[in-house]
This record gives structure tokens, sequence and C-alpha cells, in this order.
């Protein structure tokens, strides 16, 4: 009895309200920041903090074939690890809508990329302030060829690493579009891991001499850390769609799974 009279009361004064001209919010209000992110590696990890001891490998059918070159051995100990944060002109929040209001929901994917130029140049570029949207480009980690890694932009933060892009699920195409000035991109749901590229690839060409064991190690050690399945681990190439992205050129993506699936912190993960 008392419910239906509040509701009658609650109704009269939004009929009262909208005479006056008051009318809800549409739903394209200003975009509400996600409040925290769990999944993804934190800035650094301290030598106490090892990961478990490795899953011994064992043969059989389920292991997908692994070249004797491609057999590395995943490393416990954490890799060198140093803090390089940007400027924050040069990342942002992750929304929990987007421009239209619709509450997004997708889960993180991890979008691997290559610096073209030399680790300290791309350091160099996000440490500059850059106040014209266009100018503004980041990753979350950066894997020096000796393995180390740089931390750039906070986990929970967004990087600005692909523009124009879609990631093809096994759900479907996901893409978010929080700003009506470009075009939708995956990077509100992305965590953005760049390899510095040999020398040899500084320039346009299609393929070089590719990532050093060490970067292979390091990138399967801080992908290990993250609750990102396999099925969402990509390239920019792959979610790109301005067509002109094909970083990480000569990425051995076997290299990195057989290595990523010797951390028991992935079993079920792999699908
Ligand atoms: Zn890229």
């Amino acid at each position: 009895m008392a419910r239906r009279w509040i509701g009658i009361v609650l109704g009269g004064l939004l009929v009262v309200l909208i005479g006056l001209g008051w009318e809800p919010a549409p739903a394209a209000g200003p975009l509400v920041p996600l409040p925290r992110v769990t999944g993804l590696p934190p800035m650094q990890t301290t030598a106490e903090a090892v990961l478990q001891p490795l899953k011994v490998m064992q043969a059989g059918p389920t292991d997908f074939a692994v070249s004797s070159a491609d057999r590395l051995l995943a490393q416990t100990a954490p890799p060198r690890q140093v803090m390089a944060m940007a400027d924050p002109s040069n990342y942002g929040d992750r929304f929990a809508t987007d421009i239209n209001g619709r509450v997004v929901r997708n889960d993180f994917i991890a979008v691997l990329h290559e610096t073209v130029g030399s680790a300290q140049s791309a350091l160099n570029l996000f440490r500059t302030h850059h106040p014209r949207d266009q100018d503004q480009v980041s990753y979350h980690t950066l894997i020096g060829r000796d393995g180390t890694i740089y931390y750039i932009v906070p986990p929970e933060k967004r990087a600005f690493g692909a523009g124009n892009s879609v990631f093809n699920g096994p759900s479907g195409p996901e893409t978010v579009r929080t700003n009506p000035a470009f075009p939708p991109s995956v990077n509100n749901f992305a965590y953005h891991v760049s390899l510095e590229t040999p020398s040899d690839g500084f320039n346009n060409r299609r393929s070089h001499s590719g990532y050093t064991p060490a970067q292979y190690a390091s990138l399967a050690w801080l992908l290990a850390q993250t609750t990102i399945p396999d099925s969402r681990i990509t390239t920019h190439q792959a979610v790109d769609r301005s067509g002109n992205r094909l970083d990480p050129r000569s990425f051995n993506g076997q290299t990195l799974f057989s290595l990523l699936r010797q951390y028991p912190t992935r079993s079920g993960l792999s699908g």
C-alpha cells in the first residue's frame, strides 16, 4: 500500500517537473571513467612477487608442435623493469560508456606493436607534451632488445596505441567510439605492448631480423601476469583499419605462445 503511494507521489512529481520544462538527461552525457581494472600487469613487480614455479612441459598430443629453435625457457625471476612515464597528454581514461551513453563491457585484449625506431626515441616521444589530439601516442609498456620492460602508461589508463581499429573476437567485431572526432578504436579495452625494432628494421620494409630471445621471454613474463586469454592476444596489424599498419613485423607468435603456456597462471587461458 505504502509503495503504491510512493509511486503515485513520484509519478506526480515527474509530471510537475516535465510541466516545468525539466526533462531527463540525455543518454549521451559526459563519459564515465572506468572505476578500476583487474587482470592487467602492475606497473612494477618486485623480486618477492615472483611467479609460481614453471609447470613441467609434457610432450603430448595436446601440445602444439614447437621446433627446437623455439624451445626457449620461460623465466621466473622478473626481468629488469624501468619506470618511464609518458606525459599525461599522451594518455587518458578508460571509459565505462561510449559516446552514445551505451555501457561497454569488453574484456581486455593485448595488442602487440613494434617501435620501428629505437626504444629511446619512442620513450622521448611519449615524454613530450602533445596538446593536439592527433599527435598523442603511447603504449602501456615497451620491451627493449635486452628484455628490459619500460612502464609508460598505468594499466588502468587508456594508451593511445591504435587509432582506427577493430578486434574481431569470437563473439564478433569489438570496437568503442569515445571521441566524435575520431573513428572507433580498441584503445578503450586494449593493453598495448611494443617491442623495440632491430636496427635493420628502422624502415618501411615488410620484414626484418626479428626480436631477441630476451624480448620474447619478457613479453611472456609480462602477459603471464594478465588474465587475457591467448585468443585475445593480437597485433596492431590485425586490429588496424587504416590499412597502413604492419607491426609487429617478423613476429613469431609460436615462440610467444610456447613460452606463455609454461606458466601455470595461464592454464585455462589458452582458449
Ligand atoms: Zn603499432
